[in-house]
C-alpha cells in the first residue's frame, strides 16, 4: 500500500504516520526525519537543509527529490510506504508520480489530516519539553511562518490529486486512537492492487 500523509504542522502527522504505519507493516518514510537525522550526523545534506528548516521554509525540490528517490528504491519500500511529509509542493507530487510510473505503481490514497488552526497552536505549545524548550522550528514565529507555508505550498497538493478522486479527508481532532481508527477506515475503503 503507497499512502501519503499530508496536514499542517501540529496536525499530529507524525504521531498518526507512525502507528498507521505499524498497523500496515509498511515503512514510514518522513522527509522531515531525514532531514533532521542528516542535520544531527552533520552531513552535507544536513548542513545545506538547516538553514532552510530552521527559518521554517522548505528545502528546495530538487534536494528533496533526490532524497526522497533514493530513499523509496530501498528493498524495505518496495511493497509499500506511508510517506509522512512528502510531497509538500506539486512539483514534489508532480516528481513523486514520475517515480511511481517508473515503479509501475499507482498511489493507493492520500489522507488529508484537517485541524483548525486554534487547535494547532495547542498542539505546538504541548509539544515543548518540560524545561520550556522546544523543537528549533516550533517557536510561535517559525509555527506562523510554516503554516503560511503549507497553506501556499501544500495546500495546492490536495487539489492536484482531487480530480483523481485520491484525497481522503481525516478529522484530525480528538483523541489519537481515534484518529487513527478514522485513517485506518478511510485505508480500508481504498481498492488495492
Ligand atoms: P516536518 O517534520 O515534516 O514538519 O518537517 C520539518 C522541516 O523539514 C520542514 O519545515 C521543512 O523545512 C523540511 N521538510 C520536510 N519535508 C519536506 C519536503 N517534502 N519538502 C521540503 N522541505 C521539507
Amino acid at each position: 500500500m503507497r499512502v501519503v500523509l499530508l496536514g499542517p504542522p501540529g496536525a499530529g502527522k507524525g504521531t498518526q504516520a507512525q502507528l498507521l504505519a505499524k498497523e500496515l507493516g509498511v515503512p514510514q518514510v518522513s522527509t522531515g526525519d531525514i532531514f533532521r537525522a542528516n542535520v544531527g550526523e552533520g552531513t552535507e545534506l544536513g548542513n545545506l537543509a538547516k538553514s532552510y528548516m530552521d527559518a521554517g521554509n522548505l528545502v528546495p525540490d530538487e534536494v528533496t527529490v533526490a532524497m526522497i528517490r533514493d530513499r523509496l528504491g530501498a528493498p524495505d519500500a518496495a511493497h509499500g510506504y506511508l510517506l509522512d511529509g512528502f510531497p509538500r509542493t506539486v512539483a514534489q507530487a508532480q516528481a513523486l508520480d514520475d517515480f511511481l510510473a517508473e515503479m509501475g505503481h499507482p498511489l493507493d490514497g492520500v489522507l488529508e489530516i484537517q485541524v483548525p488552526d486554534e487547535a494547532i497552536v495547542d498542539r505546538l505549545s504541548a509539544r515543548r519539553a518540560p524545561d520550556g524548550s522546544v523543537r528549533d522550528d516550533d517557536r510561535p514565529d517559525v509555527v506562523r511562518h510554516r503554516l503560511t507555508v503549507y497553506a501556499q505550498e501544500t495546500a495546492p497538493v490536495v487539489d492536484f490529486y482531487q480530480p483523481r478522486q485520491l484525497v481522503h479527508p481525516i478529522d484530525g481532532v480528538g483523541e489519537v486512537n481515534e484518529i487513527t481508527r478514522r485513517a485506518l477506515d478511510a485505508l480500508a475503503t481504498l481498492p488495492r492492487d
